[in-house]
């Protein structure tokens, strides 16, 4: 009697070893046996890159955390925000949201699930990097790849000069991918959609009176300066523009870190230098808290489809949604589900059709990647687009108007209709009838995947 031998290991290498990268890596090493991977994940950080501010789950997206089998150690390290206080440039109040901490209906500015960046990144690489079959290379990138054998393989150069051959490349590194780039050889760069809006964040020294919520005054001229205090002891700033002057808008893009904290400081120290939190806001960009600064020119990622040949996105690398959506942990998170279970279930199938038409011809057969892969791949374009699509259909150039006015009398009439909402609890009796989820759009249920052993 002839028994069908073990498949072997699908090889996978993954670009990026932020979020999306170790979350598709965790849910591949799930595949039910004798399905197995073999993955590398090149990260060009010398180590963890662990930074970032605060970034929240919602909807979908904590669906997709549990489905990683990660709440309990997301829960442990999650940030406890009370709410948002909205300053005028005295420092007056003029409104506060509260948290939704009822777990039903939509969230607020300050969801149940606000996290560190960092935080979550450390998470996934302590749940993924002493699983048998999951290499971690850092300070590695992908110098080149080209596909071989017909379209069915794919061979990568990488920094460090080895060479190899893998069944799948994971373009996982984020809003500047260099793994999309070299995809799309036909100059597609305009696929990377400025929003129109620059940020700063950085920590800066803290107060004994720092409060633990949220604070945001806004100003004349599409500014703003937040804060938000995720431990005691420590906070962060964020320095918002919304279409800014030419001069930052270059700086960002192409000065040092030195330059880029001083065109930020020029933006707002010209004419803002008595209002509210401006002066400890820009002073701290020079103290050695703010070696965690990091500057954007927020964008959104728009791609007709995310695959070509063995070469495939997730996360923001595919389909960024810009931080002013708030999704784009979540979309990582739900785009690696995604893709880890259309593998899982297109490959088992195909496995278990060879092993029965082996049977029947009494061939042996032991690769069940070279159909499964085509499909599970088209399987994750065709189930993850209409969730993208809504994502990025979102108006959200309204929220951005109304964070950065360009008036003082458009920042009173915003701060007056605030005060009317949050003083007649209008915002938590409209989000008991909403949902943080994006249209009928629901994480499809993956059971050809082991399921993760959840620690209490
Ligand atoms: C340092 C940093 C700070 C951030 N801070 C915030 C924040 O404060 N608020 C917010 O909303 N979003 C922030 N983001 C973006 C946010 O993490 C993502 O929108 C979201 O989590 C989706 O994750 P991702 O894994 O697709 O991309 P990312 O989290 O951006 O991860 C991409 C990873 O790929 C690595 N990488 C890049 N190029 C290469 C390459 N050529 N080869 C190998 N590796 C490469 C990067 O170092 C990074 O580790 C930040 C991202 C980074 C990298």
């Amino acid at each position: 009697m002839s028994t069908t031998p073990s498949p072997r290991p699908l090889r996978v290498l993954i670009s990026g070893g932020g979020v999306a990268g170790p979350a598709v890596a965790l849910e591949l090493s799930r595949l039910p046996p004798p399905l197995r991977c073999e993955i590398t994940i090149v990260e060009r950080h010398p180590d963890l890159r662990a930074s970032g501010q605060q970034i929240d789950l919602r909807g979908q997206g904590v669906v997709a955390m549990r489905r990683l089998g990660i709440e309990s150690q997301v829960r442990e390290v999650r940030v406890e925000e009370p709410g948002l206080r909205i300053l005028n440039a005295r420092g007056k109040l003029q409104a506060y949201f509260g948290s939704n901490k009822t777990g039903q209906g939509a969230q607020g500015f300050s969801a149940e699930w606000e996290i560190m960046r960092g935080s979550l990144v450390r998470v996934l690489y302590d749940e993924t990097k002493d699983l048998p079959g999951i290499t971690y290379r850092f300070g590695t990138t992908v110098s080149s790849f080209e596909h071989i054998r017909d379209g069915t393989a794919v061979r990568a150069r990488l920094s460090d000069g080895t060479e190899a051959e893998y069944d799948l490349m994971i373009g996982c590194d984020g809003l500047g991918s260099r793994t999309r780039r070299n995809m799309f050889t036909d100059g597609r760069e305009d696929i990377v959609k400025s929003v129109g809006v620059a940020c700063a964040f950085y920590t800066i020294p803290p107060r004994d009176e720092d409060t633990p919520n949220a604070v945001l005054c806004q100003f004349p001229g599409r500014r703003y300066i937040m804060t938000r205090r995720d431990q005691p002891g420590c906070l962060r700033a964020y320095l918002g523009f919304r279409n800014p002057d030419e001069r930052l808008s270059q700086t960002i893009k192409h000065g040092t870190v030195e330059e880029q904290k001083k065109a930020w400081a020029e933006a707002f120290k010209h004419d803002l230098s008595n209002e509210w939190g401006v002066k400890r806001s820009l002073d701290g960009l020079f103290t050695p808290e703010a070696d965690d600064f990091y500057t954007q020119d927020f964008a959104q990622v728009k791609l007709d489809n995310w695959t070509e040949g063995r070469v495939t996105l997730v996360g923001d690398a595919g389909y960024c949604p810009s931080p002013m959506t708030g999704q784009g942990t979540s979309l990582a998170l739900i785009g690696a589900c995604v893709l880890a279970g259309e593998i899982a279930r297109a490959c088992s199938a195909e496995l278990t059709s060879q092993s029965s038409d082996s049977q029947a011809t009494n061939n042996e057969t032991n690769d069940p990647w070279s159909g499964g892969i085509p499909r599970a791949l088209a399987g994750y374009e065709k189930t993850l687009r209409p969730m993208v699509d809504i994502v990025h259909s979102e108006n959200i150039q309204r929220g951005i108007k109304i964070l950065m006015p360009e008036t003082a009398w458009a920042i009173k009439l915003i701060h007056w209709t605030m005060w009317l909402v949050s003083t007649l609890r209008i915002d938590q009796i409209a989000s008991r009838f909403a949902s943080d989820d994006r249209g009928s759009w629901k994480l499809p249920e993956y059971p050809e995947l082991v399921k993760p052993k959840v620690s209490e």
